[in-house]
């Protein structure tokens, strides 16, 4: 033999290239993933598979898959159940199948029990040696995961995640949606809502609870809503609804006033009883604009007045309201830059002693001069500089300035400095206090902060902690406004108070109702009990004094003795009436309250 190959070498050959070529194939295909089928000419499958290597060759063998036994005898479009796919991808799949192409991830869902699964499918078009159709062969793959991550992500992204109810953008697009179908006798609406207390509840019961009580009023939400309408959570406290097929106005304040009924039922949230107001501001579709960016907007615009206006109830958009929000937006910016620009003044009010009607001190009281405005009273423009965290350096300024005032006056009156619980949120509070009093050199015992109940009921420790820093520092602690908002006495006993302030509203009572001077008589026990003093804040008239004095309160301030004046004109006074020595007299005290006066 000359060594030259035969044409069985070459046979050979070829058969160990092929098998070899197969053991790779099938080695592939084996350790896949992918799930083996084929079918009839009806396109009905007719058998499911898995390649395995056994015994030293390939054999597909049947499978008992779930999936596959799922499909077994059916075409695909019996196997989804009903389920459908995107129109354009059913098409497409129609047209290659009719003209028997291949066809490559076509994803459509079946329905295995009550279960729905994905299946991403690769598909082949078989024909017998006569060139006639036999059927589809292919491959199959459970994707179901992959859709379910999809899925999720697609609803995350259009959801919020606190309280599972449309986010910003799908309410948008709902609203969008609305439009399109919009006419003057099928009108939509969107009405903004706002929590009124959510705030104090946040701040005082805690995060988790304010939470919950967000998730409670979405479920009050929904359930005030037929199923074509929305609820979307926008952020914070803010809800909005797109109410749809509207006829009149009637059948939206229907629903504001089933919406406001709900959510003034008091809320069960982990065993605290917690009440909150919601306000409403509307925009009708066609009368308020025909995008979702100017209904929205409006919608806005019209919750913004009605908070001013109306809270507890609602507003519809009317033009003109733009205008005035725009104002309290510019009274924040202007806010911004007043500190910088000296804009403001501590004006200081007197406290008397209720037997000898002598001034044991003063409260210091913040003025804002606006260049345009005139005077903004605090009612007005703390509220803001707390939402914008502003308070921090407000805050820090007036209390600079009221301990740098008081070190002028004699040594026995102190300086009244309110806080607002914002304050006690910032880890600089303290500092602020120790550094006013040691830039003026104050004595720390002539320092009096005034809180309320607000500070004490937001996160425990920390305030806690704060206010004892405070009281270590020398300075003495009121409790103001007391009788309002929790009046819970509990915060009396949580730490030890120096001072009760009665409300306003008692004193203001007291001469007309019977209740109000039984509370005041009240606290006024408690306190002595305590061992406080107690102020009685607002007292205007004599009649008022006399009452107060007789209750047993032990300190007065009000218009009776003077109003809150300017720095100069108490230094003014207290030059004149001060004896050589230092000292002060009962007619100079008297002399004090009149011109004061
Ligand atoms: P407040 O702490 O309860 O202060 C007493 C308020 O009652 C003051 O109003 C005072 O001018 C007013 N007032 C005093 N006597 C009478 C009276 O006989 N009749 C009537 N009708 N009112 C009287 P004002 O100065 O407008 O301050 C309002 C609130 O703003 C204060 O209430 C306080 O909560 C807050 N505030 C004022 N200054 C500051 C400050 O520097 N920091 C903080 N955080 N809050 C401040
Ligand atoms: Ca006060
Ligand atoms: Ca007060």
């Amino acid at each position: 033999m000359d060594g030259k190959p035969t044409e069985l070498d070459e046979c050979r050959k070829a058969l160990e290239e092929s098998r070899a070529h197969n053991r790779r194939l099938i080695d592939f295909m084996s350790t896949a993933s992918d799930s083996l089928w084929e079918t009839d000419p009806e396109l009905r499958v007719t058998g499911g598979f898995r390649v395995i290597w056994a015994g030293g060759g390939a054999e597909l063998v049947d499978v008992e898959q779930e999936i596959l036994s799922a499909l077994s005898g059916k075409t695909l479009l019996e196997a989804m159940g009903g389920q459908t796919v995107p129109e354009a991808e059913w098409l497409q799949h129609t047209e290659d199948i009719l003209a028997r192409r291949p066809y490559r991830g076509f994803i459509c869902p079946i329905k295995i029990g009550d279960q729905i699964h994905w299946l991403e499918n690769n598909g082949n078009p078989v024909f017998d040696d006569a060139g006639h159709f036999t059927g589809y062969r292919g491959t199959t793959r459970d994707i179901t995961g992959r859709k379910e991550d999809e899925a999720l992500i697609a609803f995350m992204a259009q959801h919020d995640p606190l309280t599972g109810v449309p986010n910003r953008k799908l309410l948008r697009g709902k609203i969008q949606q609305a439009l399109t179908g919009v006419t003057p006798e099928a009108g939509v609406a969107v009405l903004y809502l706002d929590l009124d207390r959510f705030k104090t509840v946040n701040d005082t019961l805690g995060h988790p609870v304010g939470d919950g009580l967000l998730r409670a009023v979405a479920e009050r939400l929904t359930a005030c809503l037929r199923g074509i309408d929305t609820v979307a959570r926008l952020g914070g406290d803010e809800f909005a609804i797109v109410q749809t097929a509207v006829a009149d106005r009637a059948q939206v304040c229907a629903l504001a006033s089933r919406i406001t009924s709900a959510i003034a039922q008091p809320f069960d949230i982990d065993g605290h009883q917690v009440s909150v107001v919601v306000t409403l501001g509307i925009a009708m579709a066609p009368a308020h604009g025909g995008s979702s960016d100017v209904l929205m907007r409006n919608a806005d615009i019209a919750l913004y007045r009605a908070k001013a206006e109306q809270p507890g109830g609602w507003l519809f958009f009317e033009a003109g309201m733009g205008a005035r929000l725009d104002a309290r937006r510019e009274l924040e910016t202007d806010l911004r830059s007043a500190l910088g620009r000296g804009q403001f003044e501590v004006l200081y009010q007197p406290l008397c002693d209720v037997g000898t009607r002598r001034v044991t001190g003063f409260e210091a009281l913040l003025r804002w001069h606006h260049p345009v405005r005139g005077l903004v009273t605090p009612d007005e423009f703390i509220p803001i500089a707390e939402d914008t965290g502003l308070i921090e350096s407000i805050g820090a300024w007036v209390l600079g300035q009221a301990c740098a005032d008081a070190a002028r006056w004699p040594d026995s009156l102190h300086i009244a400095v309110n806080l607002s619980p914002v304050q006690f949120k910032s880890p600089t509070l303290v500092a602020a206090v120790r550094d006013a009093l040691g830039k003026s050199g104050l004595a720390a015992r002539r320092l009096e902060l005034e809180i309320t109940e607000a500070v004490l009921m937001q996160n425990g420790e920390g305030t806690l902690r704060a206010l004892n820093e405070l009281r270590g520092l020398g300075a003495t602690i009121a409790l103001d406004d007391f009788g309002t908002g929790y009046s819970s006495l509990s915060y009396l006993r949580s730490f030890p108070f120096d001072k009760i302030k009665i409300d306003r509203s008692f004193i203001m009572d007291m001469t007309k109702n019977e209740g109000a001077a039984a509370i005041v008589r009240a606290i006024a026990a408690l306190a002595m009990s305590l061992n406080l003093i107690t102020t009685a804040e607002g007292v205007e008239t004599e009649e008022q004094f006399a009452l107060v004095r007789s209750e047993g309160c032990t300190e007065a301030q009000g218009y009776l003795f003077s109003r809150p004046q300017p720095a100069a004109d108490i230094d003014k006074l207290l030059a004149q009436i001060e004896g050589a020595d230092g000292t002060r007299t009962k007619t100079a005290d008297r002399q004090l309250q009149e011109s004061l006066r």
